[in-house]
């Protein structure tokens, strides 16, 4: 009997030789001498090289390597690396910060979101990252989530791509000028097409979509109301800035009368399908409501110290079991998309949150700091198929090499080093087997003409 099946090519990658592999599984196994064996793109074998088949499509020596499951994103705003360090918006609070840059915003046009997506791509995929969120959510001079989708084209990570919104403008007492803003109707049509037309929900799938108005403020409580129920009729997950600044809490109580994680429940934005940005102006009772109702949070440490917005609860997250992921928030409040340089600033903050008080404490340590940015971003993210290496996962690994100046006298222990030693790219990148940076550099991105294309872009859109 003929099978077509029999026909379609089996594609396997081995990796050998690692110094260590740490796989981030529930064990937190590190193998020495590690590698593993990958069949079309998922993980059928990790183990000591000597036990790993011996052949292979691709075969890939990373001795003198450190291995890692590729690190998570799971918040950011790719159009801001257009705005990086804008003067005027350098040393000052959010609002403020907001006021200076959205009328910059107004500007982008659908060529600047391909190549500012292009670019954020890049600098994640040289510093670690495997899969990134993109939240979006102006949408100017005919721009769309399609720009994203098609500069996001060939770098080769995964994306989920957050449709987001903002419908209260200048006219309505919002801070956005009108010209950013979108009618409610429109935002619920687009959001719906964008997922009929890019959400793939199968295992290691490369696009998903998410529905993500800007934050409960800049759109009116029905459309947070019908959002989650688009979202909900499609199985796709939701986010949403939440507790992000001290004034924003205010605020809520104040015109509301309900702290932020209230409203949020209110408005039925809670729940395993649900992440927030943020999530710092939260008390004790509040992160246990979203550790029962299975709510994440994308921690953002230097955005939050970049705005003087404050600190997350990072420890007491943990210890709810609250889902908690890393995200390096949008670049013209961090300024840069270095996912291994986040991880090691959330390892920091940490420790700063835990003084004065630290005699007899235990500081959050960096395989903490590592795990919350690979397991803990994929649970945000909705995904059990990605965050660690283990059999039936995607093939999603770094590799760093431990001869770089900066491992120099670390190499007792290379798996806390990633996050202790100062912050370097990556070597090897693999997203679902494919390789995505090779020896240091991008293999699907001509980098130097980007560079000079998002550049120019950048001058005529600041002025
Ligand atoms: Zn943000």
């Amino acid at each position: 009997m003929f099978e077509i099946g029999t026909l379609i090519p089996m594609s396997t990658l081995l990796v050998r030789h690692a110094q260590v592999l740490a796989t981030m599984d529930d064990g937190g196994t590190e193998i020495i001498d590690g590698g593993l064996f990958a069949v079309d793109g998922f993980i059928e074998q990790v183990g000591p090289t000597a036990e790993l088949p011996r052949t292979a499509d691709e075969v890939v020596d990373l001795s003198g390597h450190v291995v890692l499951p590729g690190l998570i994103n799971t918040h950011h705003h790719f159009y801001q690396t257009l705005t990086r360090a804008v003067p005027g918006a350098q040393d000052v609070g959010l609002f403020d910060w907001l006021r200076t840059l959205y009328p910059i915003w107004a500007r982008l046009t659908p060529e600047d979101v391909r190549i500012s997506t292009r670019l954020a791509l890049s600098e994640l995929a040289l510093s670690g990252c495997t899969t990134s969120s993109d939240h979006q959510y102006l949408f100017p001079n005919g721009s769309s989530v399609d720009d994203q989708v098609e500069g996001a084209a060939g770098v080769g990570l995964r994306f989920h791509v957050a449709r987001g919104s903002m419908s209260l403008g200048e006219s309505d007492g919002g801070l956005p000028p009108d010209s950013v803003v979108e009618d409610e109707e429109t935002i619920l049509l687009d959001t719906e097409r964008v997922i009929n037309k890019y959400n793939d929900p199968s295992p290691g799938a490369m696009t998903r979509v998410v529905v993500a108005p800007c934050s409960p403020f800049s759109v009116t409580p029905d459309l947070m109301r019908e959002s989650a129920a688009l979202a909900r009729r499609h199985g796709v997950h939701l986010h949403t800035h939440v507790a992000e600044t001290h004034d924003e809490e205010q605020f809520c109580i104040e015109t509301f009368g309900r702290r932020p994680v209230e409203l949020m429940e209110d408005l039925g934005w809670v729940g395993n399908d649900v992440w927030y940005a943020h999530g710092i102006y939260v008390n004790d009772a509040e992160i246990g409501r979203l550790a029962e109702s299975g709510t994440g949070v994308a921690h953002c440490p230097s955005s939050n110290m970049r705005l003087a917005s404050g600190i997350a609860p990072v420890r007491s997250y943990l210890a709810a079991d609250v889902r908690l992921g890393l995200g390096v928030d949008g670049s013209a409040s961090n300024d840069g998309s270095h996912l291994i340089g986040e991880a090691r600033q959330a390892m920091l903050l940490a420790r700063l949150a835990a003084a004065p008080s630290i005699e007899g404490g235990r500081l959050l340590a960096a395989r903490e700091a590592l795990r919350i940015a690979t397991r803990g971003s994929a649970a945000v993210l909705g995904r059990n198929d990605i965050g660690s290496l283990e059999p039936g996962k995607a093939a999603d690994f770094i590799a760093i090499s431990l001869d770089r100046l900066e491992y120099a006298g670390a190499l007792q222990d290379p798996v806390a080093a990633v996050l202790f030693v100062a912050p370097t790219g990556v070597d090897q990148s693999y997203v679902h087997g494919k390789p995505v940076v090779k020896d240091g550099e991008l293999v699907g991105v001509e980098l130097p003409g980007l560079i000079e294309k998002h550049n120019r872009a950048a001058a005529r859109l600041v002025g």
